[in-house]
């Protein structure tokens, strides 16, 4: 799944499985840091995620994702905002996430709505969006995020990646009424997710 030797200067020569296309960025950025410091904790990570890929019990299945919801196409929706506002640049793969994939955090009480995934160029959509009261102009707006995503890459600091950095802030802004998304992300969480019943 994942060789590492050193050669006389310490430089590693790495072999990985094509698994790790699917890898969480916690477990490349722990990679990252076991080839920096060799850190067992960081190697131990590394070897927790080959554990659970592990072909001989999970098959490597191809990704492949529905862009066709009962309201939304995601295709449409995201080759429209290519155009408009990256002048059609980016060519990241776009489908519904699986039901559950993004969980509800009950602490901030906020939705994942979207996520973008660098290794195999795909941004997933929660399909809780996939819903007639969702205003059109909020699904442009959380496709738009994702794109940006792609478009101004993560920095990492501080032993952390941040994916929200000042000038993903300032390119954020090019989408018309950010205050108005703003005030829609929150109001859906209460309108999409129904309290469970007592
Ligand atoms: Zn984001």
């Amino acid at each position: 799944m994942v060789s590492v030797k050193f050669d006389f200067l310490g430089q590693p020569r790495l072999r990985i499985n094509q698994v790790f296309l699917d890898a969480p960025e916690a477990v490349i950025a722990s990679l990252g840091h076991y080839l920096k410091t060799r850190s067992r904790v960081a190697w131990k990570q590394v070897g927790n995620f080959v554990a659970s890929r592990d072909p001989k019990t999970r098959p490597v299945q191809p990704v492949i994702v529905q862009t066709k919801g009962r309201v939304f196409d995601l295709a449409m929706i995201r080759d429209r905002i290519n155009r408009l506002y990256f002048n059609g640049s980016l060519d990241c793969r776009i489908g519904w996430a699986k039901v559950g994939q993004h969980r509800r955090n009950a602490r901030s009480r906020t939705i994942r709505y979207g996520t973008y995934n660098k290794a195999l160029n795909l941004i997933r959509i929660n399909p809780i969006l996939d819903d007639s009261r969702v205003p059109a102009i909020f699904m442009d707006y959380i496709v738009f995020h994702e794109l940006l995503h792609a478009a101004v890459p993560s920095e990492r600091g501080r032993g952390r990646w941040r994916h929200h950095h000042g000038s993903y802030r300032i390119q954020e802004r090019r989408f018309p009424d950010h205050a108005l998304m703003q005030k829609i992300a929150a109001d859906l969480v209460m309108i999409l997710v129904t309290p469970r019943a007592r």
